[in-house]
């Protein structure tokens, strides 16, 4: 079985390899051919654009920065190229808009399609521990879950297309509003007179503590931030929340104001830094 694999920034490199550690004949793409070193010195073979990377390939994987650039590769620049009976795994975090436009060009062109977004970060990426949401016909599912596998640790088939990206959507939400109400419990506690560090170490022995007060609180307390995500695709999960919730008229008061909060960071520090700097515009409204 031939795969390949598009997009090898922060979480597809990690996934890229563990593929080609798995031993599968991997070809792979990214507009920066830097990003493949690790990779071909792993076996995988570098091809610089996606139309001949996908040429003779059975599977195309594609980890992409949002709905922008993948309903980009459902033109000539790469689903066009792929042969019919291939299956096209996304992998990035999407939209049930463009989804639909791009499976209805895929099946024109006789490609399947499964939505399979992830969750776990870089540290799942690398481990090969990610949780994977899938969305689409369960005998593609079954065809593709041992590849799935060697990436994700949660390899979950949630129903029919479209699936994976809200199931994604609605639970990254949590990370955001989490990571805002850290910072915010933290600033109340040093504002009233707790040592920061103590005031951590309090939320992570508490009832309120989080995945987020243990992996961000860290590197929110001492400013070392890995650049692992970026602000600007958190300011993106916050409006495909938005625009989820608009299309089911879903109410999320919450997820409004966070979403203003990620948009105004943006602005103010530039999408490529870390999306904990959206936390310092909080900070710096505490005069902190
Ligand atoms: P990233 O920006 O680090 O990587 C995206 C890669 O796609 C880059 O290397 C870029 O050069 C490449 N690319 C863009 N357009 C291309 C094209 N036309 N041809 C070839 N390559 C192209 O982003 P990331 O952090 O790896 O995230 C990827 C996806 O996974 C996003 O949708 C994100 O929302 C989602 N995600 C990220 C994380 C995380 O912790 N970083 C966790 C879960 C999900």
């Amino acid at each position: 079985m031939k795969i390949t694999f598009i997009g090898l920034g922060n979480m597809g490199a990690p996934m890229a390899a563990n593929l080609a550690r798995a031993g599968y004949d991997l070809t792979v793409c990214d507009l920066d051919p830097a990003k493949a070193t690790e990779l071909q010195s792993l076996g995988a073979t570098f091809v610089d654009s996606p139309e001949k990377a996908v040429q003779h390939t059975d599977i195309v994987m594609t980890s992409l920065p949002g709905p922008k650039q993948i309903e980009a590769m459902a033109g000539p620049a790469m689903l066009e190229a792929m042969k019919p009976g291939s299956v096209w795994i996304e992998l990035s975090t999407n939209n049930l808009e463009v989804e639909r436009s791009v499976r209805a060009k895929a099946e024109k062109q006789g490609v399947e399609m499964l939505d399979a977004p992830v969750s776990g970060g870089t540290e799942g990426a690398a481990k090969g521990t990610l949780t994977i949401m899938v969305g689409g016909d369960l005998p593609v599912f079954k065809r593709c879950q041992p590849l799935l596998e060697v990436i994700g640790g949660n390899v979950m088939h949630l129903g029919d297309h479209g699936a994976g990206y809200v199931a994604k959507i609605a639970q990254v939400v949590l990370c955001y509003l989490h990571s805002v109400a850290l910072s915010e419990a933290l600033m109340l506690g040093v504002k009233g007179g707790v040592d920061a560090a103590t005031m951590l170490a309090i939320i992570q022995n508490s009832t309120g503590t989080s995945y987020v007060a243990d992996r961000y609180g860290p590197p929110l307390l001492d400013g070392t931030y890995d650049p692992g995500f970026a602000l600007g695709l958190a300011h993106k999960d916050m409006r495909l929340t938005l625009e989820l919730a608009q299309s089911i008229s879903a109410q999320l008061p919450l997820c409004t104001q966070v979403e203003d909060l990620y948009g105004r960071a943006v602005k103010a520090f530039g999408p490529d830094q870390n999306h904990l700097m959206a936390l310092r515009l909080l900070e710096e409204a505490n005069g902190q």
